[in-house]
């Protein structure tokens, strides 16, 4: 095998490792934090809150409502218990009981805003309850084909290691630094094929000769535009 093909093999290799590499990251941070997860969370939380205080002031105003029954009742007890005989006296307890009466009105108009309240409220909790579950098992199943995937690129970057050893053991040392060298410069990309006559990596078009030198493979040419080392098959 000449020098670049070997170079070239062992370029294809790291390629594909690095690729996997971030691969396996990017599953890693979707596996760990998943943001449509929290925020249904959250919206759980919220809309619970918003029942509870729902909850309280439907409470509250039945209480109130209760407490101005009684209050009616009594008056009205007084008034109509015969115990009360002064005119004057049983004047201002029908005036009393007019007037409770009055403000009872307005206290069940309140409960019953607070029945609808606690009713949304109820809804809108039901909602977001659903919601989460639904989040729950979609990130499950998603969870299961990402940790599938996960344990697939491991197996083939461990097959990969393998080869590249093999690969790279095919070079000496000078030209294996020289290729560690560039990657580290070229953003991964030490090795680029000629496609078309030109420099697949950086465009370059690349005389008869530049792609002759690359194509013979005997020793290593470079492109002259970008530095990395060339390949022609
Ligand atoms: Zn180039």
């Amino acid at each position: 095998m000449n020098q670049t093909l070997t170079l070239f093999r062992l370029q294809q290799t790291d390629s594909r490792m690095d690729a996997i590499q971030s691969r396996l990251e990017a599953i890693r941070l979707t596996l760990e934090n998943d943001r449509e997860l929290v925020r249904a969370r959250q919206q759980a939380e919220a809309t619970e809150a918003g029942l509870k205080s729902a909850e309280r002031g439907l409470r509250a105003a039945e209480a109130e409502v209760e407490s101005q029954r009684i209050k009616i009742e009594q008056s009205e007890n007084s008034l109509y218990s015969g115990k009360v005989r002064n005119p004057k006296e049983l004047q201002d307890l029908q005036n009393e009981v007019t007037s409770l009466k009055r403000h009872l009105a307005t206290l069940e108009d309140r409960l019953l805003e607070a029945m609808l309240k606690h009713e949304e409220a109820e809804e809108s909790h039901q909602a977001s309850l659903e919601h989460l579950s639904q989040v729950r098992s979609q990130v499950a199943t998603q969870s299961a084909s990402l940790t599938a995937e996960n344990n697939s690129l491991t197996v083939e970057n461990d097959r990969l290691k393998s080869e590249r050893q093999a690969i790279a053991s095919a070079l000496d040392e000078r030209t294996l630094t020289l290729y560690e060298n560039l990657r580290n410069n070229h953003r991964g990309r030490a090795v680029a094929k000629v496609s078309d006559g030109a420099c697949e990596a950086c465009g370059t078009n690349l005389t008869q000769a530049q792609q002759q030198a690359a194509r013979s493979g005997s020793q290593i040419s470079y492109c002259s535009t970008c530095g990395r080392i060339l390949y022609a098959s």
